[in-house]
């Protein structure tokens, strides 16, 4: 676990000078609300009405008469002999009443009773009141601003500490994560290894007057393993790890952040050698100049960032501090970050390849009982695009599965249902359909994959399902790729697009209407079609021009402004993206209709049993017949309308 190390112990002790002024405050109020009025009243109070009667009846002894309460002891309880006052007698019980305002009568009537009565001395419990009617009010306030400080000193936000800031440097210690803890990115690896090796003996290096590079950036998609690795090198080096993010620095005041950085660096230079991990390093590091963001704003990250270039400047390369900072946004950073002497060195952190998702899997498992079925190598042949967390993440549902039906092992059966669980969400047996609905969702998902298991690339159609998943898949149809792709050819983008508008098609072609269950499909048939012209260049009216300024690329789902283009560039873009996406539309219903026999058995096997998988899927998709148009659309773009028309007529 994280230590968390104070910044610095010269800072008030304000925890105590708040809390005894709260207590101080308290103490009062429970004073001035119950012990003071006990010493006033110990008197019971009795209506006005009453004290007359007593005095007529000559019951009352002595009174005390003031202008708003009126004491008064009865003779029966009056002290027997005056002589006696100093003796241990308890206090005579007195009486109160309030008198009627200007009851002008009553001294006569007091006096013809015989009734010892005079005026009651000052009240001094009112000096009391007064004066804590002054203090209470500032105590509130400081009690409350006391409190406040000293919970901002406790929590995260070091705001209202200007000056003196408390950087929160997480000191792992000593991680004890090595590089036997790391796999699937041996590039990225065999790269910090140096660094490692600089760690353990500088000599070898500063002998000959080498320097060693300050920061080194880890650039990757999120949960490619930065983290891990920036670990794994202080563990192998057996140095101190401190870690901090960099979105921490920035906080709603000019100039903390700077204070922020000042403090952490002297904080490693004192242990050094060490490793600083900056996580997030472009929320700190957004180039300089851009659009600012509503809280921290410009300045404040500015002058973070300026300070953070000028520690980096400061200390010796040789100190032994090395900073290894993570972002899956390089082309945000500023470029004044990445000059000689700063983070110079540029380490990308990959998604693993099969053979890296299969050693991956295998660090994972290690504390996992495994059933003999389980072969590695198809879990990681079948999870393309998984990066090492969602490996992680992956073996760990798995064991889940297999724990909660109180299994001993984990089974192949549990990894597949756990990369399911990964791809596409979680059952909801709750989300029931009717009988409409599951027919339009059977035969949408039985028209993405028949016309799926004709595309190019593409690889097995391996499961179809009407059972409801994750957040609004209401079926889905589980293709996966055969071995992991770097490149798409144009061939293989129609197809993919055709595909994604099949579920769409089917549905028109059998019952003759639409349904908004294609919604997600055709936003992601027209994003790719979309790319395909602006950023692929594949268009031929076109040609190869970027028409997209290209912001991202570690991130998935991050579309790209346009360039600046005129108003008929857009034009013809649009008539473009439309050109694809009505072609693929075309050959998709194409295709349906060539398969209409087969459509229909697909989805009344799915209606009956839900989900289509294995043996009895390949089958079906064996039969799927592919007409003449296809190929030419697929190899040239261009749709034959004599061959569609052929091909419809020979269906019918
Ligand atoms: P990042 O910092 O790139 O977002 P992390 O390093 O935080 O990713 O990875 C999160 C977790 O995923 C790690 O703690 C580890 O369990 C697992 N992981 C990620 N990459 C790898 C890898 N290459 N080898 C082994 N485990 C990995
Ligand atoms: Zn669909």
């Amino acid at each position: 676990m994280p230590v968390e190390k104070d910044g610095n112990s010269k800072t008030p002790k304000l925890e105590h000078f708040g809390s005894s002024l709260v207590t101080l405050f308290l103490f009062l109020i429970l004073f001035h609300f119950f012990v003071a009025p006990a010493f006033r009243t110990r008197t019971n109070e009795v209506l006005y009405s009453q004290f007359l009667k007593e005095v007529k009846d000559g019951k009352v002894g002595r009174a005390l008469v003031g202008q708003d309460q009126i004491q008064y002891i009865l003779k029966s309880d009056l002290p027997k002999t005056q002589t006696t006052q100093a003796d241990s007698s308890p206090p005579p019980k007195a009486y109160v009443t309030r008198p009627i305002a200007g009851d002008a009568d009553l001294p006569k009537l007091l006096a013809e009773k015989n009734v010892e009565f005079g005026a009651p001395p000052p009240d001094n419990s009112g000096v009391f009141t007064t004066l804590l009617g002054w203090i209470v009010p500032p105590l509130i306030f400081l009690g409350i601003w006391g409190w406040m400080l000293n919970r901002a000193q406790a929590g995260a936000g070091t705001a209202l500490t200007v000056g003196k800031s408390k950087a929160r440097i997480y000191s792992e210690g000593n991680t004890g994560v090595t590089f036997a803890d790391v796999a699937g990115i041996d590039e990225a690896e065999e790269e910090l290894q140096e660094i490692v090796e600089f760690l353990k003996n500088s000599d070898k290096y500063t002998r000959v007057g080498a320097k060693i590079p300050k920061g080194v950036l880890l650039v990757g998609a999120p949960g490619t393993g930065k983290t891990l690795l920036a670990k794994a090198v202080a563990g192998e080096a057996g140095v101190p790890f401190f870690s901090i993010s960099g979105s921490e620095f920035i906080e709603l005041f000019v100039g903390v952040g700077a204070a922020r950085v000042r403090d952490m660096f002297e904080q490693a230079k004192k242990q050094a050698p060490c490793i600083v991990f900056i996580d997030e390093l472009d929320a700190l590091g957004k180039s300089r100049g851009g659009a600012g963001n509503l809280i921290g704003g410009n300045d404040e990250r500015e002058q973070t960032l300026n300070q953070l270039l000028t520690e980096m400047d400061g200390f010796e390369a040789n100190t032994g501090v090395i900073i290894l900072a993570a972002t899956n946004r390089p082309e945000v950073l500023d470029p004044a970050l990445r000059r000689p002497g700063r983070f110079d060195r540029q380490v990308v952190v990959d998604r693993p390849d099969k053979l890296g998702r299969e050693a991956i899997l295998k660090v994972h498992i290690e504390s996992v009982k495994l059933a003999a079925d389980v072969d590695l190598g198809t879990v990681a042949a079948r999870t393309p695009g998984f990066a090492g967390a969602d490996l992680a993440n992956l073996v760990n549902e798995a064991a889940l599965l297999a724990a909660r039906q109180n299994r001993e092992a984990v089974t192949m059966a549990d990894f597949n249902e756990a990369i399911e669980r990964v791809i596409a969400g979680l059952e909801k047996k709750s989300r029931v359909l009717n009988e409409v609905e599951k027919k339009t969702v059977a035969y949408h998902e039985a028209g993405h994959a028949i016309v799926g298991a004709l595309m190019p690339g593409a690889g097995k159609v391996q499961k179809i399902s009407i059972v409801p998943r994750g957040v609004g898949a209401l079926g889905y149809t589980l293709q996966l790729p055969e071995e992991d792709r770097f490149l798409m050819a144009e061939d293989e983008i129609r197809g993919r697009i055709t595909t994604l508008l099949a579920g769409r098609s089917a549905e028109e072609i059998v019952l003759g209407k639409v349904s908004t269950g294609a919604s997600d499909d055709i936003q992601k048939a027209t994003d790719l079609a979309e790319r395909t012209i602006t950023l692929y260049g594949m268009s031929k009216k076109l040609g190869p021009i970027a028409l997209e300024k290209v912001q991202q690329q570690f991130l998935d789902g991050f579309s790209n402004p346009r360039r600046s283009v005129s108003p008929k560039v857009t034009e013809e873009i649009d008539g473009e993206v439309k050109q694809l996406l009505d072609g693929s539309h075309r050959i998709a219903l194409n295709i349906l209709e060539s398969n209409r026999t087969l459509l229909e058995d697909m989805t009344q096997q799915l209606l009956q049993k839900e989900i289509l998988e294995g043996e009895q899927l390949r089958r079906y998709l064996e039969q799927v017949r592919s007409p003449q148009a296809l190929a030419v659309w697929l190899n040239t773009g261009e749709l034959s309308d004599v061959l569609i028309r052929e091909s419809c007529d020979r269906a019918n």
